[in-house]
């Protein structure tokens, strides 16, 4: 059997040396189209650094990086922390890896930039698959909103992209609003469960359900799996509730077991189904078109909130106003109103 080949040494010393170092646009790019890996790391970084001339730079190479078609599959994972994301991701990643493709992950987790400390995408989770030179792991970039987290991996899937790394997959936890930032940038939607006591439907976000082009149970395994097999039934019965997606795709209840490797290279088939079934019916492209121009639109919600928090003026006009509903002199509606008419005339 072939060894598997660790990160050279000498790219770790690499990304190290460039952390400072100035690079121009046409080096990046031309690195990233030449997949390296540390060059790739460096246009990340810019991409999420706060200063502006970095994320100039970034954005300078995401435009030439556009020109690149590719062929990716977009792949969504949620799950509450504990159901084996990452358990998931090291084996589907490895299975792929091993099936000649190339595997970038990704990962959305706005509790990172609250406890400092991504719990998401980090190397230490995914052993064997941090080392495999056919794979690149970034964690969540950090941020004060989850908008602007969710941003910086939608940029950084089109640099792996140009990079040719045919599989993105992108990690989120299964808590608060990020499932939904996620489903807005994947093409599959998948989410991760584990099989309970009979309680399987309770504290699912019916949201969440909806969103789910598949539910795979993991863990089924050993004692498990007599568990696993009513999940599946009572989540299969749950999801025919739904009405059908526009695309005509029907969701899927599946079993896996991360750990065991059963069940993994399946998902991939269904997953390879569906983008087989949707691109027939044209709906894979309609589908990343309108992301595209919602991506948009979220942008330009972002930047412009930004442009007024960032004004003086902003600031004061919003103070008064805020003491003004302290006293109970003004109703919050009118004094909204009042704040946006001052401010948009004094632009
Ligand atoms: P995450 O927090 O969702 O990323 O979950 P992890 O991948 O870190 O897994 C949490 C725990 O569940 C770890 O102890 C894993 O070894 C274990 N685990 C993950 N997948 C499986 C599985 O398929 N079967 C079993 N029996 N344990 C698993």
């Amino acid at each position: 059997m072939a060894t598997k080949k660790t990160t050279p040494p000498d790219t770790v010393s690499k990304i190290k040396a460039l952390r400072k170092q100035e690079i121009s646009v046409e080096a990046l790019t031309k690195g990233i189209f030449n997949n390296d890996k540390a060059l790739l790391a460096k246009a990340i970084t810019l991409l999420e650094s706060t200063k502006a001339e970095h994320y100039e730079k970034a954005n300078a190479v995401i435009e030439e990086c556009l020109s690149v078609p590719n062929n990716s599959i977009r792949l969504g994972i949620t799950g509450v922390p504990g159901v084996g994301k990452s358990s998931f991701i090291e084996t589907l990643g490895t299975t792929l890896t091993s099936m000649g493709k190339k595997v970038a992950v990704l990962a959305v987790d706005p509790t990172s930039s609250l406890s400092k400390g991504s719990i998401l995408g980090d190397k230490t989770r995914m052993q064997t698959l941090s080392k495999d030179p056919n794979a690149f792991i970034r964690p969540s970039p950090s941020g004060n909103s989850l908008g602007g987290v969710a941003q910086k991996t939608r940029e950084s899937i089109m640099l792996c992209e140009a990079a040719g790394y045919d599989v993105i997959l992108v990690e989120t936890v299964g808590v608060g609003q990020s499932e939904i930032a996620v489903h807005s940038m994947v093409d599959f939607f998948l989410l991760l469960k584990l099989s309970g006591a009979g309680d399987e439907l309770q504290g699912i976000k019916r949201g969440i359900m909806e969103m789910a082009d598949a539910i795979a149970i993991n863990k089924a395994d050993g004692t498990n799996l007599e568990r696993a097999k009513l999940a599946e039934t009572e989540f299969s019965r749950a999801l025919h509730l739904y009405p059908p997606k526009k695309n005509g795709w029907v969701p899927k209840v599946v079993r896996c077991s991360a750990t065991e490797n059963t069940g993994i290279r399946e998902i991939w088939e269904m997953v390879e189904d569906f983008v087989a079934q949707n691109k027939e019916n044209g709906h894979f492209e309609k589908n990343r078109k309108t992301q595209n121009k919602n991506w948009f639109l979220q942008t330009v919600d972002e930047h412009l909130k930004q442009f007024f928090h960032q004004k003086e003026s902003f600031k004061k006009e919003q103070a008064k106003m805020l003491s003004a509903i302290e006293k109970n002199e003004i109703s919050p509606f009118y004094a909204a109103k009042l704040l946006l008419d001052k401010i948009t005339k004094k632009l």
